[in-house]
């Protein structure tokens, strides 16, 4: 469905014909993969009915062209998501998102906005923000009975900031959903899942392995309450020659503030994320891995 009215209707008249208490929401851009329908699947086994929307946000790319570029596969979407079992496709149009053009008032996503993958797009999450607060209006569940539904949202951890900062919305514009995070979907040889990997060449996509491989050097030096080396996984990466190193480090996974360079350098304990983001060719990959020793 396309519009914010058919999706209020029929997920009210779904939730009242199911008895049910609970709805769940899994925001997206489609071109789904199998990371896409682990969150969906999750959703399903939590909540009597599930929302998935499809949309690509004008309002969190930088450049036109990369908003063009970006991959649309609306029948393959539908067909995964109907396998998985859920419900209702919300799928609108740009002008039935923003009908009056792009929103003069927006979502601030703040100074935690500002580093990692803000630094290198910016207003990228201003718009993301933007978007996912009028996702979360969009799919609320109505009344049922005299309970109010738990509502609860799904993001995954591939994308460590938006997901933290959405967290971060949540909580201080007292957003009343909960928001479950979905830990990341591999391929069998490491490579987090992204829309964005059919734009790797084959020497791209072997080259972009070292992604996770140093990713995994930290986790396993961390499990083993070695001092992380951050340099030498590093150094991994930027032996490459097809992998251009953004960033690389260790943060508060709440926070994304990097952590104290003593837990670099003495053996690990506590909590912590490895991130990394890398263009690889034409495309731009971000991947993490938590830390708890
Ligand atoms: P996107 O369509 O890329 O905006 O992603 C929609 C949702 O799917 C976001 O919450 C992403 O974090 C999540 N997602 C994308 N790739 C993966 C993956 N490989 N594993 C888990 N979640 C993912």
């Amino acid at each position: 469905m396309t519009t914010a009215a058919r999706l209020r209707a029929e997920s009210a008249r779904l939730l009242k014909e199911k008895g049910g208490s609970s709805q769940g929401l899994v925001p997206t851009m489609g071109a789904l993969h199998e990371g896409h329908a682990e969150l969906a699947r999750t959703a399903v086994a939590q909540n009597d009915v599930v929302v998935v929307s499809i949309f690509v946000n004008p309002l969190q790319f930088g450049e036109a062209a990369d908003l063009e570029r970006y991959p649309r596969t609306l029948e393959a979407d539908l067909a995964l998501l109907d396998a998985v079992g859920v419900d209702l496709v919300f799928a609108p149009e740009v002008e039935e998102v923003y009908p009056g053009g792009q929103p003069t008032v927006r979502i601030s996503a703040g100074p935690m906005a500002a580093k990692w993958e803000g630094a290198s797009r910016p207003g990228h999450f201003d718009g993301a923000l933007t978007v996912v607060a009028k996702l979360l209006h969009y799919g609320m569940p109505g009344a049922a009975g005299a309970e109010l539904p738990t509502y609860r949202a799904y993001f995954g951890q591939k994308d460590a900031q938006q997901l933290a900062l959405v967290q971060r919305m949540v909580a201080d514009l007292n957003f009343p959903v909960e928001i479950v995070p979905v830990p990341i979907v591999r391929s069998a040889d490491g490579l987090a899942l992204s829309s964005r990997n059919r734009f790797l060449s084959a020497g791209e996509r072997e080259a972009a392995l070292v992604l996770s491989r140093a990713l995994r050097l930290i986790e396993e030096r961390a499990n083993a309450h070695q001092p992380l080396d951050l340099e030498s996984a590093q150094a991994l990466v930027e032996s490459q020659p097809l992998v251009e190193l953004d960033y690389f480090d260790v943060v508060d996974p709440r926070t994304l503030e990097p952590l104290a360079e003593n837990c670099r350098d003495t053996p690990f304990r506590g909590e912590g994320l490895a991130i990394i983001a890398a263009k690889v060719g034409p495309v731009r990959l971000i991947d993490n891995v938590p830390l708890d020793s």
